[in-house]
């Protein structure tokens, strides 16, 4: 199972804080993660393997929605910033958009990825 994850940067502490939550469960289970640049290298700095795609803002979310696209993806952990203004707005609505195209689960915030991973 493969799972990406992005982090706006005002959301990174709380995703490193999710990723050592459920360590337990995203080491043991067969799960690969992928990650958008920064955030990959912050889950890389707690411990984990991860592909680290483009940042963000230069492409990383809208290669993640590529691979969505192309059922590569099985689950997106999403922690938005809702509070801040990103230059990469519209690979942000793409990507969500493609989840929901090919139902996708896609969580927004840790309350919904907790639900999620508990669900795997
Ligand atoms: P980043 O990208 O992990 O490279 O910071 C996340 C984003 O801003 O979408």
């Amino acid at each position: 199972m493969t799972i990406a994850i992005i982090a706006h940067n005002g959301k990174k502490a709380e995703m490193v804080q999710f990723l050592n939550e459920n360590q337990e469960i995203l080491h043991s289970k067969e799960i690969k993660l992928v990650a958008t640049g920064t955030t990959g290298a912050k889950t890389e700095a707690a411990g984990f393997q991860v592909e680290k795609l483009l940042s963000g803002p230069m492409g990383g979310d809208a290669q993640i929605a590529s691979r969505v696209a192309e059922g590569k993806i099985d689950m997106v952990l999403f922690f938005r910033d809702p509070l801040d203004k990103h230059p990469h707005e519209p690979d942000i609505f793409m990507l969500m958009r493609l989840c929901d195209v090919h139902n996708i689960p896609l969580a927004t915030n840790p309350a919904t990825a907790t639900l999620l991973i508990k669900a795997i």
